[in-house]
């Protein structure tokens, strides 16, 4: 109990990234104090901590992908670089006090819920209990490497994007790069600067809208230290913009869709000179399948000398290289894998046990699913940040943690208030949800004939089907018709 009258969780929140920052810093100001962050890594940042491949930056403008409450007059280009943005969650996490709160080096292995309380086992062999637990490990973290026959036994440098090993020198090298997605158009320039030959290895071609990468100057700075309105309206307008454009697109409005393809062909055809690489380049499916790679770089990096675009399909590896199906060699001495991310693996390897000994595993067999992508049936008082269909897209990810971030504090305080000591989300709201989505999707452009990172097992795309304006309204309140309380 606080002076406040209100009782004061105990929170265990998985994760000290983007979204478990913000977590602690909501917690703290609705006046909760019991806050323990549990990271498995030496360092906070999430993303932006495990990915420092060469030219990794963010492709959301700088000033739309910060916390609403922090902007940051030092960004200094329009996209900002990865060890910015992970310098920028350190500056919060420090001025914000969460940095003591968080416990580095600790993997939480297992997780289960007994008597509306969480006990929580990690790779110290510490244990703690709370009141609730909320999941911020978010969606791309476990590196999917690729399985193709041979990979193991190749004789040179081999890691993915998200491992990058700097201890291996790319100067003069013949570099192989598996994978054309947004990782790999960030990378393949950057490579291509020092590789004496970059071969890279396409399954399927990218839609690639240019966006140019402004560098910002010392007096837009001082103009920014000066006035932080400036730099919350260019919040405002970039989440307006995106919204309009892409975030629209993708969903199947007609205009923004017809613009982003426009914008996209045009891209291709005045950027890439050659009509047999730009056929090669030349997508069959429909804009935003896949997610719209933000790449100002790419296009003018594929036409060097040095690169080799590879479109036939991969074979095996061997100790010297890539063998592609019409039998030729390419000989390697680095193979990077751009291959992307499990994206339904979230809180997984961890055990997580519900009401009832229900494990996780038992609770996904079918599908992986949340209630509003936050709350799963028999899982009470656990809550998981960016869950399935979250909206995703080319949106900032940090307006979805915050508005995900207000609807969880709104329940945690009228569990404050002693309106409930458990929560759930009933299996039939579950159902009720995941309809409304499928009905959503149809219109979309996810399943115009692509394979992508964002469909499930099933071909359904774990994404929110309707407009960023419209998620915000469904998020505003919860609707306890949905849930299942016990008092006790
Ligand atoms: P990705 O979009 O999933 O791309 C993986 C690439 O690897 C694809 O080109 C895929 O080909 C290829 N691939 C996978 N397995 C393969 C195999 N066995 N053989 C040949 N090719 C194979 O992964 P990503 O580029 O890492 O990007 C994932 C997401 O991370 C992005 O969509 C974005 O949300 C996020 N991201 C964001 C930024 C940013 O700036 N904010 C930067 C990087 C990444 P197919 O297309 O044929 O499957």
């Amino acid at each position: 109990m606080t002076t406040s009258g209100f009782r004061n969780p105990s929170v265990v929140v998985i994760g000290a990234g983007m979204t478990g920052i913000l977590l602690a810093i909501e917690l703290e100001k609705a006046g909760i104090t019991d806050i323990t962050i549990l990271e498995k890594k030496h360092d906070l940042g999430g993303t932006w901590r495990e990915n420092t491949y060469p030219g990794v930056a963010c492709d959301i403008p700088a000033h739309m992908y910060t916390y609403s409450f922090a902007p940051n007059p030092e960004w200094s280009h329009r996209f900002a670089h990865g060890d910015e943005i992970q310098a920028y969650f350190k500056r919060v996490s420090d001025e914000y006090k969460v940095t003591p709160k968080i416990h580095f080096n600790e993997a939480v292995t297992e997780s289960s819920y007994q008597n509306a309380k969480w006990t929580i086992k990690t790779s110290k062999d510490k244990t703690y209990v709370s009141d609730f637990l909320i999941s911020a490990t978010g969606i791309l973290h476990h590196p999917a490497k690729p399985n193709i026959p041979g990979l193991e036994r190749f004789q040179g440098k081999c890691f993915h994007t998200a491992e990058w090993d700097h201890s291996v020198p790319l100067e003069g090298k013949r570099i192989g790069v598996i994978g054309t997605g947004s990782t790999a158009a960030q990378v393949i320039p950057e490579v291509m600067k020092l590789g004496k030959k970059v071969s890279v290895f396409q399954r399927t071609p990218q839609w690639i809208v240019k966006v140019p990468d402004t560098t910002y100057t010392e007096e837009d700075k001082k103009k920014w230290r000066k006035e932080p309105n400036l730099l919350k309206r260019f919040h405002k307008w970039y989440t307006f913009a995106v919204e309009q454009t892409f975030s629209k697109a993708v969903i199947g409005k007609k205009i923004p869709h017809m613009l982003m393809s426009f914008l996209c062909k045009r891209n291709l055809r005045t950027s890439v000179k050659d009509p047999e690489l730009r056929k090669k380049l030349t997508p069959n499916y429909r804009v935003g399948c896949k997610r719209v790679i933000v790449n100002s770089t790419f296009y003018d990096a594929i036409q060097k000398p040095n690169a080799d675009l590879v479109t036939e399909g991969i074979e095996k590896i061997t100790e010297k290289g890539v063998v592609t199906k019409d039998g030729k060699l390419h000989e390697l001495d680095v193979l990077v894998l751009a291959t992307g991310f499990h994206p339904f693996h979230f809180m997984r390897p961890m055990n997580l046990t519900g009401e009832n000994g229900i494990s996780i595993e038992t609770a996904w067999k079918k599908k992986v699913q949340a209630y509003r992508s936050l709350f799963i049936p028999h899982f009470p008082n656990f809550v998981l940040m960016l869950g399935p269909n979250t909206p995703i897209g080319n949106f900032s990810v940090i307006a979805m943690s915050e508005v995900q971030t207000k609807y969880v504090l709104k329940i945690i305080e009228d569990w404050r208030r002693g309106k409930f000591n458990s929560i759930q989300a009933t299996e039939e709201a579950l159902h009720r949800f995941a309809a409304y989505l499928k009905k959503g999707m149809a219109g979309t452009v996810w399943l115009g004939g692509c394979q992508s990172w964002y469909l499930d097992p099933d071909g359904d795309p774990a994404m929110w089907p309707y407009t960023w304006k419209q998620w915000e309204k469904e998020m505003k309140t919860p609707d306890y018709n949905d849930f299942s309380l016990t008092t006790q």
